[in-house]
């Protein structure tokens, strides 16, 4: 019985479907896990450590506020009114809900550009990531294989036309074309190929008119090949049925298949050409067997790395005759049998956004690092093409990794930008240097074997297309077109998010202070309270969060990917933002003060005093909720229309506050009385003090930073 959720590391079968969905016993269990909580994220640890902060606040501002209160002699249910009021001013209620919908925004928006968030920890990663481990076929290529090139033991070239998957093409040997049915050599290594080999060509369909790769795309443009050569693929496998096989192992870098013959058994045998040269005694050349000697050895490894360095994935074939595979024994079984057969050069051109994803990464102080276990000369022509690897870069094989010591490896690591020919298990000894050495680390994964590496790293990145299943589990995003130029845009999406709730938590901290502020102010200078408790609670509960919440909707600003990333240890209140609130804190609890202490000289009544005063604060936050949109652009600079929700959370904020001080049955509810037209245009002007401060310091700041020349954004 396989159980859903059983993972097939290696081979073939059939099964019969017996149950599906919840009547599964992996459903059953589906149940069970529903239930069970997510593990805490960083981020809401950090939100705790906050929350535990406020939480000594307020216990201290209740105390001096009733101590205070009761000095005065004030009367008690006033002063437990005002404390209780302070509290709930000083905890910023939208938080929790803000918070929650920022990632989930951010989720939403990851997914539109294909990366699924499996856990929302990855968000924040995303954003502080400085490295990205990235695989090579698929990720940085199209994982779209042509074999254009074909070595044969003596020294001869082959040169393939044609493109994609369709069998069209012909054989060009010193540019001229050959016969080559009449090839015995060549005819014995493309049947080989074809034979060693799981995949299948599906020909144009109405719906599709090309030619499409069923299986492993490598293999598959071992057929189109063999097509082009006029090999009947379907009746080779026929004729030479497979009996036994021993399925390709990424660490081995080879598969080996036995098939039955008319006079008895063919073992062929295909992979990374030093594997497949390593068991060979012989070679092939023309219609005879001849002793692979060291010169031998020598000119096909040479002309392996020629191909390797012109970008091509470089597979060799063998052949044994009588001999049969042994699963114990493995490859090993085969050593100094086979007779090698050739060389074949798979072309697999770049993605096209991916030079551009690159160049992205860098402005953003992201490092690239290809991961591969292809050869170094693929990895380091595709790596050079793409932008990846740049003068002075080192190329670490997986040998040469093997022979360096953790503190060699520390050494070298700020200059490597290709991992070749990489042992699954080696990756992750690569992850855990990286972030031995400080960094955030992202890494790509397909296979069974990449799951330690990708749950290792602080983002495990999982295909989506050719990932196995166990890969995806371990991973905490999951990439849905496999393209390296999607993992750029979750990181341009994770530092948005950070972003954005960084804003939030300006807003909410300086705002609530502000509140706390003035009423403390009052309580201090002994006038009478500048706010009732009831607009307190109403500041909190809808001036704030009418806006708090439509914040994190904010689009990205132009220098996002060109600041470099997020510290990993940076606190939500970090220095930048105690700085910006030093000086929005005062200047909003001033300007309401002022305007109240200025109402209550020219002898106003209580009512209007605090109707006013409940107003400047309103009208402040609506302010201040465009200053913290960015932190040296001018408030107006990023679009207000590109945030849609925030302008209709202002519109209707202040048709609510409208209601409340104009509407009379309203009146009696918040002690607040109408207030006369030309009042409201003053309180406007006054309200805008908070943004002309702003924007004087983020013109200071950016003269400042073009003058040091640290500029970064648009
Ligand atoms: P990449 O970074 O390019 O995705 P990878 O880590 O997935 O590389 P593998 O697929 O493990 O690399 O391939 C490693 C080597 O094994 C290749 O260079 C090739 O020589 C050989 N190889 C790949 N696929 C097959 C196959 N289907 N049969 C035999 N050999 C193969």
């Amino acid at each position: 019985m396989i159980y859903a959720g059983t993972h097939v590391t290696a081979g073939h079968g059939r099964a019969v479907v017996v149950a599906t969905g919840t009547t599964t016993e992996v459903g059953k269990i589906a149940g069970l896990t529903a239930e069970t909580e997510e593990p805490r994220t960083p981020l809401e640890g950090r939100v705790e450590i906050l929350g535990r902060w406020i939480l000594v606040g307020a216990a201290v501002l209740f105390a001096s506020v009733m101590g205070l209160g009761v000095l005065r002699r004030l009367p008690l249910a006033q002063v437990l009114a005002v404390a209780i009021s302070q509290v709930v001013s000083m905890v910023p209620e939208g938080l929790p809900v803000a918070m929650t919908i920022a990632l989930a925004v951010g989720v939403k928006r990851m997914a539109a550009r294909r990366a699924i968030v499996r856990r929302l920890s990855a968000i924040e990663a995303l954003g502080s990531t400085t490295v990205i481990l990235s695989d090579k076929t698929g990720t940085l290529t199209r994982n779209e294989m042509t074999v254009t090139e074909i070595g044969l033991p003596g020294g001869r070239a082959i040169t393939v036309t044609g493109v994609g998957y369709s069998p069209e093409g012909s054989f060009l040997e010193a540019d001229k074309p050959m016969d080559v049915r009449s090839d015995e050599a060549l005819h014995a290594l493309l049947e080989a190929a074809v034979l060693c080999n799981d995949a299948q060509l599906v020909p144009p369909t109405a719906a599709d008119a090309r030619w499409l790769p069923l299986g492993d795309p490598t293999e598959a443009a071992l057929l189109t090949t063999s097509a082009k050569a006029g090999i009947d693929v379907a009746d080779a496998r026929q004729r030479f049925e497979r009996r036994a096989e021993l399925p390709f192992d990424p660490t081995a870098k080879m598969m080996a298949t036995e098939h039955a013959t008319p006079s008895g058994s063919l073992v062929v045998l295909k992979g990374a050409p030093e594997a497949v040269l390593d068991l060979c005694s012989k070679a092939r050349i023309g219609s005879s067997e001849v002793s692979l000697d060291s010169r031998m050895r020598d000119e096909v490894r040479g002309a392996a790395e020629r191909m390797a360095g012109r970008a091509l994935r470089v597979l060799a074939v063998a052949a044994v005759a009588e001999a049969g595979l042994d699963p114990r024994s493995g490859f090993e079984g085969l050593r100094e049998l086979p007779t090698f057969l050739g060389l074949v050069g798979e072309l697999d051109p770049p993605r096209p956004e991916v030079r551009e994803a690159v160049r992205a990464c860098r402005g953003a102080g992201v490092r690239p690092v290809v991961v591969t276990g292809d050869n170094k000369a693929t990895g380091v022509a595709v790596a050079r093409d793409l932008g990846i690897a740049r003068e002075g870069d080192l190329a670490i094989d997986g040998g040469e990794l093997e022979a360096l010591t953790d503190a060699e490896l520390a050494k070298v690591l700020p200059s490597v930008s290709v991992f070749a020919r990489v042992q699954p298990s080696q990756k992750l000894r690569i992850v855990k240097a990286f972030q031995a050495g400080g960094a955030v680390v992202a890494m790509t994964g397909d296979g069974v074997n990449d799951a330690p590496a990708l749950a290792r790293a602080d983002v495990g990145v999982a295909m989506g297309i050719t990932g196995t299943e166990v890969a995806k589990e371990a991973a905490k995003v999951v990439v849905t077109d496999d393209n390296f130029a999607t993992i750029v845009a979750a990181i341009e999406e994770g530092r948005l998010v950070y972003k954005n709730l960084k804003k939030l938590i300006l807003y909410l901290f300086s705002t609530s202070m502000a509140a706390v502020l003035v009423l403390l102010a009052a309580l201090l200078c002994g006038c009478p309270l500048p706010l009732a408790a009831v607009q307190v609670l109403w500041i909190n509960v809808v001036t704030e969060t009418m806006v708090t919440v439509n914040l994190v909707m904010d689009p990205p600003e132009a220098g996002l990917m060109r600041r470099a990333p997020v510290p990993r240890d940076e606190p939500l209140l970090d220095r930048a933002l105690l700085g910006r609130m030093a000086l929005m804190t005062p200047t909003i609890a001033l300007s309401t003060f002022a305007y109240f202490a200025y109402q209550l000289a020219t002898g106003e009544s209580p009512a209007t005093a605090q109707t006013s005063t409940f107003t400047v604060l309103a009208v402040c936050l609506w302010f201040n909720v465009l200053n913290c949109r960015s932190e040296t652009e001018s408030a107006l600079r990023p679009s207000l229309l590109g945030n849609r929700w925030l302008v209709a959370g202002l519109v209707l904020g202040n048709v609510l506050h409208a209601a409340v001080v104009f509407v009379q049955q309203l009146n009696a509810v918040f002690h607040t009385v109408p207030l006369p037209l030309h009042e409201v245009f003053v309180i406007g002007a006054i309200g805008s003090v908070v943004l002309w401060v702003e924007e004087i310091r983020k013109l200071l700041v950016r003269r400042r930073d073009r003058r040091t020349g640290a500029r970064v954004d648009a």
